[in-house]
């Protein structure tokens, strides 16, 4: 048996691999055995069609060498013409540390720019910032296991059911905890709450100063300890005095019910263990990093942090943001949680050996992709991440990344990114990768190759280091393994500390490639001269990572908000439960597309009526920077004014084209994060005319006139689009050529078709050697397309007479009604969970499990099967 980590969220479930059978590991600390649905799917994406398998130079495939010697010969001249910032890399928190620890020292080490940026950027840097700033160091003071030891665990702007599915398993599993959710939206996660504040999005600095006065107002706060430990105090509660002086002004900035507000707030101040939960919500704000400040200077407040069961508690998006954090991935970081200070400069420079190291922070991302458009970047290298689909006004990036003169993409599949790039060098994938990632509580887990790279795919930390030694910087990138990797990298993050940087592998630095290969999950701090007393919490002493040894409580007051015109809605972007990312692994997974096929616009319904849009219609949604068409879904579950829009989807999904084509670039002025869930944009209804559904092999997405929206989702044996017209219907498809273009169809193909343009019932099959290859059916809006039912599951196969003659004809059967997947593990879609309700009178979720199975193994759809029990999903009073 090996034992590897999960590479989706920053939970960091443990996996174990056995003959190719891959489970929850239940030794590993963080899952004890559990997986979520994208978990429990990671064998299906396995042997996933269209890896990149050869590096491709302009176009046409080349090989390692080739590839590699061009980008040095041109980094090489970029440096000589233009200096070490006009070149760029833009990486990830999908990386090992091992691949970002050799990709920051080549740039900030030898290059000798701060330019390396990381797409954690848009996750979790105003969390990093808020650290930085109140505590002296990016610390999470907590461990998982303070979840369960909490009696109150506030969660804001976290959709953990969804997006830390085994956490939240972890949070429902504890007995008697209350549950405060502060989200705009009313999601998964806040249906299970025992109290939700469906605050005013970005209100979230008024709703924790307010709770701060009120701590101060009811004597809660700790006052000896702040006296010995934080600085800031007075100030802090001053300025929090003028911002929410009293519960009826939070009321008013954060548009809740003042007894909603006292009831949070009594709850928070009567109640010794807490935990603040907190995510993208906070993070992705024009004021994250104030957002931060404002929950950390409560819980400074109170002392209620570093002990069990207390503390605000950073959950990281992806699987090694952390380790990105670690060995100083962000662009204003330079190693080891050492700054552009003069002294930690000179300290990294001796330890590299490197005289030509970067003097000042780099670009952030936004900023990366800006001086590509403008023309200050002459090269940039984006790894594992698809910032064409998934940075703000990503129709910019696209128009910066044609605009820059060598763009060189490492990924193992096509993206839209991939598509911009002049060279593409094909990467390892998760399953054949080996070396380190560390979870949202500081654990560190081994990552374990179990399977060969296809093709010529590589590890990324092997292309830099190659260009690295390409470049004339060979003995400091000449590394056996990622083994030699992670004990260079320990050994700089025990370098001259002396106790200084919390940051310490010490007691790592020293192991051997078997003990590397051995490792089991380990927390840090581990220094050196033996374990941290208590290395699961930090700072319960009251010693902090600063100068003077106290923590800073920081003024913070509410941001003035966005200009937003009268008729405009708020878009909020986030994640879906069973996709991760722009989808490239598990937007090819059937089951994992089965819960939502599309990508829906969530509209309040009195917003939608007051715009004539109906539940399933056809909307087009512009913003400033870009425009879609796509379905809207009446959700009760979103406040007036706001709109919701999955991030996931990317041109290689749907015509509708990414969420990051709509968003703005506005950006939190400390961290630098893009605020993601704040954009103005307006909605309007769109006639649909007429729809269609193409099934077919090929999986590319068939070029359309501007006027039709088409939705990829895999199906077994192919791929099915859905299709939504607002032209005439005779405008398409109708000529010979292009029905094959769309049918996909080789030369000498037949195309069988069936029409009744009265009743505007198009089909059509198209079959080569008696197999058939594709289908398309088009109809009046509304059409169910039930006589596509028997074709989905002829695919490739050879038809008979009778197959032949039935294949376009009516069938009693419905495409849409239930279709869906409510339990992803097994495979049980609603209308089954409907009947089952219906059939057994059950009344439970454990019910429902007994009789289907659904929600009895990683549990991410409790709270959808909650719903489905109460519709009126009235939430319980808190006691
Ligand atoms: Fe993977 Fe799910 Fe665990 Fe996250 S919660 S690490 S996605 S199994």
């Amino acid at each position: 048996m090996l034992r590897t980590t999960c590479p989706y969220c920053g939970v960091g479930c443990g996996v174990t691999v056995t003959d190719a059978m891959l489970q929850g590991d239940e030794t590993h600390p963080a899952n004890s055995g559990r997986l979520c649905s994208k978990g429990a799917a990671l064998g299906d994406t396995l042997d996933l069609p269209d890896r990149l398998m050869k590096p491709l130079l302009y176009g046409q495939e080349s090989d390692w060498d080739t590839a590699l010697d061009a980008i040095a010969a041109t980094f090489r001249d970029i440096l000589t013409e233009h200096g070490p910032d006009a070149i760029g890399f833009y990486v990830s928190g999908q990386f090992l540390t091992e691949d970002y620890y050799v990709a920051n020292k080549l740039m900030k080490g030898f290059i000798g720019s701060g330019n390396i940026d990381t797409n954690s950027r848009l996750c979790m840097s105003s969390s990093v910032a808020g650290h930085v700033r109140a505590f002296g160091e990016d610390v999470v003071p907590g461990c998982y296991d303070d979840i369960g030891k909490a009696d109150l665990v506030v969660q804001v702007g976290s959709n953990m059911a969804w997006c830390h599915p085994v956490l939240y398993q972890r949070l429902m599993a504890a007995r008697g905890t209350k549950i405060v959710a502060i989200d705009p939206r009313r999601t998964a996660t806040a249906e299970t709450a025992d109290l939700h504040l469906a605050l005013r999005p970005g209100s979230d600095v008024s709703l924790f100063n307010g709770l701060l006065v009120h701590l101060a107002e009811c004597g809660a706060m700790d006052h000896g300890w702040i006296a010995r430990h934080v600085c800031g105090f007075a100030d802090a509660l001053d300025a929090a005095r003028r911002d929410a002086p009293s519960i009826e002004a939070v009321a008013g900035a954060t548009d809740l019910r003042a007894a909603d507000v006292r009831r949070f707030y009594d709850l928070f101040a009567r109640t010794e263990r807490v935990v603040t939960l907190y995510s993208q919500g906070v993070n992705q704000s024009v004021c994250g990093t104030d957002k931060v400040g404002a929950i950390l200077n409560c819980h400074l407040a109170t002392a209620r942090i570093g002990r069990p069961g207390m503390g605000p508690f950073s959950l990281t998006g992806q699987p090694n943001a952390m380790g990105g954090r670690e060995v100083g991935g962000l662009a204003n970081q330079l190693a080891a949680h050492m700054d552009f200070t003069a002294a930690d400069i000179d300290r990294v420079r001796r330890f590299w050996n490197a005289p030509d190291i970067a003097a000042r922070p780099g670009r952030k991302a936004v900023e990366l992709f800006e001086a590509a458009a403008d023309g200050q970047l002459k090269a940039i290298w984006i790894a594992a991440t698809n910032p064409a689909a998934s940075m703000p006004r990503a129709g910019r990036v696209r128009e910066a990344l044609q605009n820059c003169p060598l763009v060189i993409v490492s990924d193992a599949w096509p993206t839209d990114t991939t598509a911009l790039a002049d060279i593409v060098l094909p990467a390892a994938s998760w399953a054949e990768k080996d070396g380190t990632v560390t979870n949202s509580e500081r654990r560190i887990s081994r990552q374990r190759a179990f399977r060969a790279a296809p093709g010529e795919a590589r590890p990324d930390w092997w292309m830099f280091a190659e260009v690295g030694r390409r470049l004339g910087w060979a003995e400091a990138f000449t590394y056996a393994g990622p083994a030699a990797i992670f004990r260079e990298h320990a050994a700089l993050s025990a370098f001259e500390n002396g106790g200084r940087r919390v940051f310490d592998l010490g007691g790592l630095a020293a192991l051997d490639d078997r003990q590397y290969d051995a490792l089991g999950p380990v927390q840090w701090p581990c220094p050196a001269d033996g374990p941290a007393s208590d290395s699961a919490r930090l700072f319960a002493d009251g010693r902090f990572p600063t100068s003077d040894g106290r923590a800073r409580m920081v003024p913070v007051t509410s941001a003035t908000g966005i200009e937003r015109p009268g008729d405009t809605l708020v878009l909020n972007t986030g994640r879906l439960r069973d996709q991760w990312h722009t989808m490239t692994r598990t937007g090819r997974v059937v089951r994992l597309m089965a819960h939502e096929e599309a990508p829906l616009l969530g509209l309040n319904p009195g917003d939608a009526a007051a715009r004539g849009i109906e539940d399933g219609g056809l909307v087009r949604i512009e913003s400033r920077h870009g425009e879609a068409v796509l379905r809207a879904r009446l959700d009760p579950a979103l406040r007036s004014g706001t709109a919701f829009l999955p991030m996931h989807w990317t041109d290689q999904f749907s015509s509708a084209g990414p969420a990051g084509r709509l968003v703005h670039a506005l950006s939190d002025p400390i961290s630098g994060q893009p605020d993601l869930k704040g954009t103005a944009v307006r909605v309007r209804s769109v006639v649909e005319r007429w729809c269609g559904l193409l099934l077919r092999q090929d999986d590319g997405m068939p070029r359309f006139a501007a006027d039709v929206l088409a939705t990829k989702a895999p199906i077994v044996g192919g791929f099915a689009f859905a299709l939504s017209g607002w032209g005439a219907l005779e405008d398409f498809a109708r000529t010979e050529r292009a029905l094959h273009a769309l049918l996909a169809l080789p030369v000498g193909a037949e195309i069988i078709a069936y029409s009744d343009p009265k009743k505007s019932v198009f089909r059509y099959a198209g079959v080569a050697s008696g197999r058939l290859l594709s289908c398309l059916f088009l109809g009046a809006p509304g059409s169910n397309f039930a006589e596509a039912e028997p074709a989905r599951g002829w695919l490739g196969k050879e038809l008979t007479a009778e197959s032949r003659l039935s294949l376009l004809a009516g069938r009693e059967a419905s495409l849409r009604g239930g279709r869906n997947m409510v339990c992803a593990c097994f495979a049980i879609e609603e209308g089954a969970i409907r009947e089952a309700i219906r059939a057994g009178r059950l009344t439970s979720t454990a019910e429902i499990g007994d009789v289907l199975g659904a929600g009895t193994n990683c549990g991410s759809c409790i709270p959808e099967l909650k719903k489905l029990l109460a519709p009126s999903g009235r939430l319980a009073e808190v006691a």
